[in-house]
């Protein structure tokens, strides 16, 4: 942390600053210029409110070298996580498609969408069987009815299982049911549910939060990590900014900034990203060539009828397309997809 002093800032005041640094647990080092004196303190204190300082007399202001988090840090642990779900690795040379409907809606509906992402190369089935839907009147998801069914129908195709847990009371159903868990955009801050994810042992997949900053995203994976488990994987699905063209801005450039601060897998949601089937294909390529470790799809076997997000479903013909192109830009950034 460094601590710029004002113009004219008395010793008195200096040495105040100083004690408070050093009550708090840091090394000293000052240099003093023919205006004003900046003060370098040297300590990884990740608990500490710079605030402290900025309310002391003579202070100008505080900036912070280090980041807030730990275990989500590079300097914690400088090789990229490779996070195993049911035995597909995120995080590796391949590039993992998650691919599925917004909601599980029925037993024939999600046989086919299983089947038809998996032959296109999907590797992990999504779909949610308790939605967290703006409007308490719309469709909530079919609860347990909906695991059995979406478990069911990913053994058939060989693929894992990602859905959204929404309260830690779901975490029972969710170690029968699960792979990995789906952590909400809407659900990025609730601690409680995130130590409960953390502690399942489950992977978890952490969707950033419609106004969430990328430190304060950091900071939630850090919630699970600190449960000792390991398994994280962040994805990004877009924010709220005053661009209204398109459901959200899918911030691609979270994908470099992450992973210059994060050894944590990254993978784009250009479904939730962009809210429109015509967006999807351009922005999953731009995912794939952002660096991103994966891609989360909504598709639906009748996108038209859907219960949930049919607007941003694609149809199978449009999965398979997308499929073949994103292919082709792993192949020329040095990654694969299945
Ligand atoms: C979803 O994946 O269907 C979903 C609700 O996502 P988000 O939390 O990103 O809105
Ligand atoms: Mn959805």
């Amino acid at each position: 942390m460094i601590v710029v002093m004002q113009v004219g800032a008395s010793e008195a005041q200096i040495e105040a600053v100083i004690a408070t640094l050093n009550d708090h647990g840091f090394d000293v080092h000052r240099s003093s210029g023919s205006e004003r004196s900046v003060l370098g303190a040297v300590g990884v204190k990740p608990e500490f409110d710079p605030r402290h300082l900025q309310l002391l007399d003579g202070v100008s202001n505080v900036h912070r070298v280090t980041e807030p988090f730990k275990f989500a840090s590079k300097a914690w642990k400088s090789e990229p996580t490779k996070v195993n779900v049911a035995g597909v690795t995120i995080g590796g040379d391949e590039v993992i498609v998650m691919a599925g409907p917004c909601s599980v809606e029925s037993e024939e509906q999600i046989h086919e969408s299983a089947k038809a992402v998996a032959a296109a190369g999907a590797k992990i089935l999504r779909g949610g069987a308790f939605k967290p839907r703006s409007s308490p009147y719309a469709f909530q998801g079919l609860g347990e009815a909906g695991l059995v069914m979406m478990k069911d129908a990913a053994k058939a195709h060989g693929l894992a299982v990602v859905t959204e847990i929404m309260d830690p009371s779901q975490a029972d159903l969710m170690l029968k049911y699960a792979d990995m868990l789906q952590i909400g955009a809407r659900n990025m801050q609730n601690y409680p549910l995130l130590r409960v994810a953390g502690k399942t042992g489950l992977p978890v997949l952490l969707k950033r939060g419609l106004s969430a900053t990328i430190s304060e995203w950091l900071m939630s994976a850090e919630y699970i990590l600190a449960e000792d488990n390991p398994n994280v994987v962040l994805c990004e699905r877009g924010i709220r900014t005053f661009e209204n063209a398109t459901r959200n801005t899918l911030d691609l450039s979270a994908v470099p900034v992450v992973k210059a601060k994060s050894h944590l897998p990254v993978v784009v949601d250009p479904s939730h990203g962009t809210g429109i089937r015509n967006k999807v294909l351009p922005m999953a390529r731009a995912g794939v060539a952002a660096g991103a470790d994966g891609l989360m799809i909504e598709v639906h076997p009748n996108p038209e009828e859907a219960l949930s997000d049919g607007p941003q479903s694609l149809h199978f013909p449009q999965f398979v397309e997308m499929m073949e192109q994103v292919r082709q830009i792993a192949r020329a950034v040095g990654r694969t997809v299945g």
